[in-house]
This record gives C-alpha cells, structure tokens and sequence, in this order.
C-alpha cells in the first residue's frame, strides 16, 4: 500500500506530521517546484531561490536515508505548474492508496488541498503542522471567550507550557517582560558584527540561473544570495547570532542605522520559515546562552518572545480569523501604492534606506517594517490590499500567515486591533531617535510645516484628526490626542495642509 506524501517547499523539515509513520519500502514522496506558486505574487527572486534550493537540499538528504523520492522541477516538460495538478500526475503514476500531506502556510494553498481527495478519489490526510508549539486548534480553544486577547497574556501561556524561562512557576527574574529595556538607541561607537553569508553551492546556483532566467521582472534579483538552504547551515546562523550578536539584541533590538539592515537581529526568519530550524530550538540556544552567563536576560527573553510569543501569536491570529481577516480595511483607507515602495526613489532618507535594503536582500528588520515602511504606509491611508501584498513579495521570510497579520494588523491597524491595541503611528521624531536615517536626509526632521519639513510629522497630526474619534475611548490613545484637542486650530490647518499637500504630490507621481 503506497502512500503519496507530498512535502511543500516550507516543509523541509525532517521530522514532519507527514513523513512521521513514512515506510521506506513502499511510499513515495513527492515534492514540486510550481510555476504557480512562484508567480501568484511576483515574489523576490531571492526568496524563490531560498525555497527551490531548500528543496533541493531536502529532497537530497531524504533520498539519503533511502527515502523514495520523486522531485519534479520547475523546468521539466510535464510540469503542470500547480499543487494539485503534480499531485493528480503522481498518483496517475503510482497508484496511491492515500495521499498524506501537512497541513499548509496559507488558507489558499489549504482549500486547494481540500479538493486533492475528491480530484483523486483517495483518502488525503491532512495532518497538523506539529513543527509549532501552538496548534490551531489549541489557539482557538485559547481564544474562545476572550473579546480581545492580547499577545502578552498568550505569551505567559507559552512560557508556563515550554518552561522557557521560567523559575518554577514564576518567571525568571521576576517579570515576565523585559521590553522597556530594549529601546535603546545605538550609539555611533557601536559596531554590529556582519552576520555569516552561506555561499550559493553547485545546487544553489543551478537554481539561481533558473530564477535569474524565469522571473527578470520581478522585484530584486538574486546576486549576493548568502542565505542558510540546509538545516546544518540554519544551526551554523544560529549558533553565530547566539555567540556573536545575542548579547545586544536587546539593547539594540528597535535601533536602525543607514547601510546596515541586520544589526544585532538573529536573521533566522528565513530559516524558520521554511522549516530549515526549528524554534525550540533556537530559544533554547539562547536560554542556555542566559544560563551560562553569556547573554543578560533583557536579550533572551526579548528573542524568546518574538518567537514563542508574536511568531506563534500572528499565526493563531491567522488560521482563526481566516478568510475575512484578508478583507479587513478598518481605517478605510484608499491610497494606491506610491511607486517609491519600488524604486526607493524618495527625498525620505528612511524610506529610502529601507526599500533600498529589501530591494538588496530580500529583508529589512522589524522595525523597518514596522516603523518605517508600515508607519508611512498607516499615516498615508495605503489601501491594506496593496500594502498586504508588497509586504508578501519582497520579504524572503514571507507567508501568508506571518505576513497578513503583521502588516494589515500590526502595522496597518486595518484589523481593528485583534494584533494592537492601538495603531503604531508615529512622527518623525521617533525614527530620529531610533536611527541615523534623519542626519542624511533632505528633510528636517524637526519640523512640521513648510518646505523640507519632514513629512512624518505632518501626516502624523492629519492621521490623528482624521482617525480621532474611532479612538476617542481608546486609553492608549488619550496622550496624542490630548495634545491634538490641545493644539490650536491654525496650527493643526497648516499641518494638515502640509500633508494634504505632500499626498497630493506623491499620488501625481512627484518624487517627495
Ligand atoms: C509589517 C511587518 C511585516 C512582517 N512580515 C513578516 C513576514 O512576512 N515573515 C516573518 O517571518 N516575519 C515578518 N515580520 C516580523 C519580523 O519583522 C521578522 O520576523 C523579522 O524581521 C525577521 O528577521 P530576524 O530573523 O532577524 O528577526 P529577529 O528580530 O532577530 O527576531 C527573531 C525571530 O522572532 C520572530 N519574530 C519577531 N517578530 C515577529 C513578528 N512580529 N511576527 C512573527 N515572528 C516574529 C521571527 O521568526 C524572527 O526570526 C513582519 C513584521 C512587520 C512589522
Ligand atoms: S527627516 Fe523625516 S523623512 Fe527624513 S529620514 Fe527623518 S523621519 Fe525620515
């Protein structure tokens, strides 16, 4: 009795739902390099490298322990360029008496998967995806009965559940939160270690002369490819964040500089994502730093949080508020995207740093996305759709669930705060404080009106005279817009004017 097991290109992970009860002798594993899955979204050619040469690497190390498998490419003739049509030819071929499948990253790719039994007349069992410590369905019995849950509370749960961190049941040090401490702005003294670059191997530039071939439109392109496509590799960038760049993470956690996109972040996401490293893993690497008096504890428990906490967190949110979550727009906000997200051709030194970097290397840390890229995007009304999606196409680490609650959630507050309990906006003074970007920039961050005023500034004060009444009751909110009730009636008209004068030009397609 053969089983068809079918392995997605994020789910090159040894120890998988579906390969769990796998018998060498008699199943068959299938995985596929599919045009539609490259091209639903123009994704960054160095994030299609990633995924096809992890593959490769993947389906190389099963075929190792004796594993059967059958790799169709993205080039072979028969190819039908989808999911469901590879899996339809597989079993056309073998025979299967059941196809075995992990459950998938995206509420698309799962409601395709859903048809496969009915399209094959087999039984397809679609197992839960045990490489998270949070399943869906424990997500969702968390939640029931909650009105608004937040991360934090979920977060606790996951400390008391993996002991990380903990001391008994209290956790270690005494609070469970150490984030006030990790806003520190980075003193120009302070040199951030380059982080390790993983040279592309034969399999690798293979696949980046079929990415450079097949996709030349797409937004970036693949030289400099250094990222890990091999879970020795992943633990290899693991083991150097943890020896070299754990210790300040915390510290320098919110911190940008020009021309240095990873600073002291782990750059693991990648990895992560495509099911290269296991999280536990990488939060016990760095509990044991903290054990070992290696790394102070503002550090560790900040990393753990990320990924115990708002990487398990955005997830839960995901699978349980989907399909309507992709729909939300709860600032109804309307403007099309500015092509400086694609160009970087902006006067803004921040955003023209930030898009420079993704464009360069498939990444940009958080508060890049957060602060800067989704700031402006947020204070300018961009239509969550377009936002939702530049988000998913340039970023290696992007899927569907990661990316959607992060962006129209966090970022864009379209969500009406299940990821927020208020919106992330902020002026330039925040990114002055935070990063260098303001000292080249040919606007002056300290003002608000007239020419070269920053423009942050001016959008700020219109965001929140437009948005203040939806967030009169908010109590986040009360210092911002007590200061707005505050402010007097010219001065908010000539900032608002100064915005609407700003947006005005950026949609004629000025360069602002
Ligand atoms: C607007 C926006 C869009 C984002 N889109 C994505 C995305 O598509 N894919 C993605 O993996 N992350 C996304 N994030 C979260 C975060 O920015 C990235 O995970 C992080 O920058 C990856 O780099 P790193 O490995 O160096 O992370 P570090 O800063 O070193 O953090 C360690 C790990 O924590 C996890 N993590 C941290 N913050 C988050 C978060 N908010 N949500 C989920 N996991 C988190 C990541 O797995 C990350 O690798 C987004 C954040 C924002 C604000
Ligand atoms: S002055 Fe304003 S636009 Fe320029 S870098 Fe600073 S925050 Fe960005």
């Amino acid at each position: 009795m053969t089983a068809l097991r079918v392995v997605l290109g994020d789910q090159c992970t040894a120890g998988l739902s579906s390969l769990e009860d796998l018998d060498p002798s008699a199943d068959i594993v299938l995985m596929a390099e599919v045009m539609k899955e490259c091209t639903y979204v123009p994704h960054h050619p160095k994030k299609i490298v990633l995924i096809l040469s992890a593959m490769r690497h993947f389906a190389r190390a099963l075929e190792a322990r004796g594993v059967s498998v059958e790799y169709i490419q993205l080039d072979d003739p028969d190819n039908t360029g989808s999911f469901r049509g590879e899996v339809l030819r597989a079993c056309a071929r073998h025979q299967p008496s059941r196809i075995v499948v992990t459950e998938p990253g995206e509420w698309r790719v799962l409601e395709d998967m859903r048809t496969w039994h009915e399209a094959a007349g087999i039984e397809c069992d679609i197992r839960d995806d045990t490489r998270f410590l949070s399943r869906i369905q424990d997500f969702r019995a968390w939640a029931r009965g909650r009105g608004a849950f937040r991360m934090e509370t979920f977060y606790r749960a996951m400390r008391l559940q993996t002991g990380l961190l903990m001391d008994g049941k209290e956790p270690e040090g005494g609070r469970w939160n150490y984030d006030p401490e990790n806003r520190k702005p980075l003193p120009r003294a302070v040199a951030a270690p380059p982080p390790p670059r993983f040279p592309p191997d034969a399999i690798t530039q293979d696949v980046m002369a079929l990415v450079a071939a097949h996709f030349p439109t797409h937004f970036g392109d693949v030289d400099g490819f250094a990222l890990p496509v091999t879970n020795r590799d992943a633990r290899v960038a693991l083991a150097d964040f943890v020896e070299n760049r754990l210790a300040q993470f915390g510290d320098w956690q919110d911190a940008m500089r020009a021309g240095e996109g990873v600073l002291f972040h782990a750059l693991i996401s990648t990895s992560m994502n495509t099911g290269l490293l296991d999280p536990l893993e990488a939060c016990r690497a760095a509990e044991a730093a903290f054990r070992m008096g290696l790394a102070p504890l503002n550090a560790v428990e900040g990393f753990i949080r990320q990924i115990i906490g708002w990487r398990e967190f955005v997830r839960g949110v995901y699978w349980l508020r989907m399909p309507e979550y992709a729909g939300l727009n709860g600032l109804d906000a309307v403007r099309p995207l500015p092509g400086l997200y694609w160009t970087a051709d902006t006067r803004m030194n921040c955003l023209h740093h930030a898009v420079s970097d993704t464009k360069a290397h498939a990444y940009a840390h958080h508060i890049q996305r957060l602060m800067v890229l989704g700031n402006f995007a947020l204070l300018a009304g961009l239509h969550p759709d377009e936002v939702c999606e530049w988000f998913l196409v340039v970023y290696a680490d992007a899927y569907e669930w990661v990316e959607l609650p992060n962006v129209r959630g966090m970022a864009l507050h379209a969500d009406g705060g299940v990821m927020g309990s208020k919106p992330y906006a902020s002026s330039g003074a925040y990114i002055n404080r935070m990063s260098d970007y303001c000292h080249g920039c040919e606007y002056d961050v300290t003002r608000g009106v007239g020419e070269g005023a920053c423009p942050f500034n001016a959008l700020y004060w219109d965001f929140m005279a437009r948005h203040g009444d939806r967030f009169a009751r908010n109590p986040r909110m009360a210092m911002p817009l007590r200061t707005l009730s505050k402010m007097e009636p010219d001065k908010l008209a000539a900032l608002r004017a100064q915005a609407a004068g700003f947006l005005a030009a950026m949609d004629a397609g000025e360069r602002v």
